[in-house]
C-alpha cells in the first residue's frame, strides 16, 4: 500500500508550464517584476479581491518585512498556537513576543485576553487565521484602535478565505500569505503581502527589492524578497485550478466529518455560517479518557499503517527553547493552547485525496 502523506503539492500541468518557461527562455527576463510577476499579482487580487498585494519570495519574508514596514518595535502580542514562522517573524525584528492563549472554538487568539497583555511597549498585535478559521478581527480590531495598536495578521493558511463575501486579508493594516509546496495555493516556495492602500504597495515593492525606489536611490535598509517568473508563472497556472482544488479538499472535509462526527472522543471543527472556507488543514482533537488511546498512540499506529499525520501545531512556539524564558510562555498563562497542542492531529488532507486513501485513514482511526 502507498504511503499517504498530510499533504501532497497542486501541482499545475506540466505541458502548460513548459510553454511558460519557453516563453520565458525567449524573453530572458527571469525575475526583477517581469511580466508573470505583474499578472500574478493583477490575478491574484482580483481572485482574493484585495486591493493591493506585493508577491514575495516566500512567507516568512512578507511578516518580517510588514513589521519593518510599519516601524514595529517593543512588544507584539501574538499566539502560541502557530508555525513558527510568526513568532521568528518577531524575533528577527528584535520585537519581544507576548503569547495570548488562545480560543478553544477556532484555535485563533482569544480577544478577551489581548488587553491585559498590553504594556506601554506594546505597538502591535499579531494573529495567525489558524487553519483558516478566521480570527474575531472586529473585537482585536477595536483593542487595537483603543490602544493605538497596529494589526499583522499572518493569514498564511487563509488563501481564499472570506466571511460575509468579503476577504479575510482585508483586515488590520497587513495580512501576509504562503505559497509554500504544503499550502492550498502554492508556487513551490513563495508568498506575498496584502495591504490597504497604493503608497504602502509602492513602500512594500521597495523594500522586497533592497529599498530601491530608483536606479540610484535607496530609500530603506531593504531586503530580497522578490518572486521570480518562473514561480510566478507556475502560480499562474495553479491558480486556474484553484478553486477546483479547494472544493475537492470540501469533499474530503466532508467524509472525515461524516466519518468521525460520533466518534466518542474525537472533536473537530465544523464550518463557520457566512465563512467560505478553504479546507487548507483538517485538525482532529483526540480526548484520550473517551477516545480509549491517547493523541500520540493513535499518531504512532496510523504511522504502522503508512498514513503520516502531523501534529500541527506541537509543541507551542512558546516552548521552544528560544522563547520559552518568556514570561507569557508560561504553561498557565496558555491552558488553552497547551490542551489543544496536547490533542491535536492533523488528518491528511489535499485535492484530488481518493476515496480509497480516505476511506484507510478512518478505518485507521475507528
Ligand atoms: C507556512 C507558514 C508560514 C511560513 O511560510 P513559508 O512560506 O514557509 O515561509 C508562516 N506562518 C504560518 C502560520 C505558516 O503556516
Amino acid at each position: 500500500m502507498d504511503t499517504i502523506y498530510v499533504t501532497s503539492p497542486l501541482l499545475p500541468d506540466l505541458n502548460e508550464f513548459e510553454k511558460y518557461l519557453e516563453d520565458i527562455w525567449a524573453k530572458k527576463w527571469i525575475t526583477n517584476n517581469g511580466q508573470y510577476h505583474k499578472q500574478l499579482e493583477i490575478s491574484l487580487a482580483e481572485y482574493l479581491k484585495v486591493p493591493y498585494i506585493s508577491l514575495f519570495t516566500n512567507g516568512t519574508l512578507p511578516l518580517i518585512t510588514a513589521l519593518q514596514a510599519l516601524r514595529i518595535t517593543g512588544e507584539v502580542i501574538t499566539t502560541p498556537y502557530s508555525f513558527v514562522a510568526t513568532t521568528h517573524a518577531l524575533w528577527w525584528n528584535g520585537i519581544k513576543p507576548v503569547f495570548v492563549d488562545i480560543e478553544p472554538e477556532t484555535g485563533n487568539i482569544d480577544p478577551s485576553k489581548i488587553e491585559a497583555a498590553i504594556t506601554p511597549k506594546t505597538t502591535a498585535i499579531m494573529p495567525v487565521h489558524v487553519y483558516g478559521n478566521p480570527c474575531k478581527t472586529k473585537e482585536i480590531q477595536d483593542i487595537a484602535d483603543k490602544y493605538g495598536l497596529k494589526v499583522i495578521y499572518d493569514a498564511a493558511h487563509a488563501f481564499g478565505v472570506e466571511v460575509n463575501g468579503k476577504s479575510i486579508l482585508n483586515e488590520g493594516d497587513i495580512s501576509t500569505l504562503s505559497f509554500h509546496a504544503t499550502k492550498v495555493f502554492n508556487t513551490i516556495e513563495g508568498g506575498a503581502m496584502v495591504m490597504h492602500d497604493e503608497k504602502t504597495k509602492k513602500r512594500i515593492d521597495y523594500l522586497k527589492n533592497f529599498g530601491f525606489a530608483g536606479e540610484t536611490e535607496v530609500i530603506a535598509p531593504g531586503i530580497n524578497s522578490k518572486m521570480d517568473e518562473i514561480r510566478a508563472a507556475y502560480g499562474l497556472i495553479n491558480l486556474k485550478q484553484v478553486d477546483k482544488a479547494i472544493e475537492s479538499r470540501h469533499q474530503t472535509a466532508i467524509k472525515y466529518r461524516n466519518a468521525l462526527r460520533n466518534v466518542e472522543g474525537i472533536t473537530f471543527f465544523d464550518d463557520i455560517p457566512g465563512v467560505k472556507h478553504n479546507y487548507s488543514y483538517f485538525p482532529i482533537f483526540i480526548d484520550s479518557k473517551k477516545f480509549g488511546i491517547s493523541r500520540d498512540e493513535l499518531y504512532a499506529k496510523m504511522k504502522t499503517h503508512d498514513i503520516f499525520g502531523r501534529r500541527y501545531f506541537y509543541p507551542l512556539i512558546s516552548e521552544f527553547s528560544t522563547y520559552r524564558g518568556l514570561e507569557s510562555a508560561k504553561a498557565e498563562n496558555l491552558p488553552v493552547a497547551h490542551k489543544m497542542a496536547e490533542s491535536v492531529i492533523c488528518l491528511p488532507m489535499y485535492a484530488g485525496m481518493s476515496d480509497v486513501d480516505v476511506e484507510r485513514v478512518i478505518e485507521c482511526i475507528l
